[in-house]
């Protein structure tokens, strides 16, 4: 039995995770294998080819979308991601911006200046 079983289907603001295609590319030809990308990631996104030596996006759907922190640190340029321009549209389309905002006022005690 999974052990994920009956657990909730990752989403990011109410749109399943897996209908947002926002994750990191490596192109191999440019990785050096530093891993400063596996190491620093705090989701679990890549692993790693010690006999290629070169980073492998692993767990694509665990990126954080929006975050694009291992691009700017490889020091080889080798990470890409789609335009932000992709994450605004789906924001304006699917109605983010006001169901965002409903949540931050449902939530006043977490979020409200202290
Ligand atoms: S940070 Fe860049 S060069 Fe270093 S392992 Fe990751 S992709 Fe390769
Ligand atoms: S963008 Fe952020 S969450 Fe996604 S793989 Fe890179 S460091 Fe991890």
């Amino acid at each position: 039995m999974s052990s994920t079983q009956g657990a909730a289907k990752p989403n990011w603001r109410g749109i399943p995770r897996e209908e947002i295609n926002w994750h990191p590319t490596v192109d191999p030809e440019l990785c050096i294998g530093c891993g400063i990308c596996v190491l620093n990631c705090g989701k679990n996104v890549y692993q790693f080819d010690y006999e290629k030596n070169v980073a492998v996006v692993a767990n694509p759907m665990n990126c954080l979308v929006g975050c694009t922190t291992c691009q700017n640190t490889c020091p080889q340029h080798a990470i890409s991601f789609p335009p932000l321009s992709y994450i605004h549209k789906i924001i304006k389309k699917k109605g983010i911006i006001q169901r965002s905002r409903e949540e931050l006022l449902a939530n006043k005690a977490k979020y409200a200046v202290k």
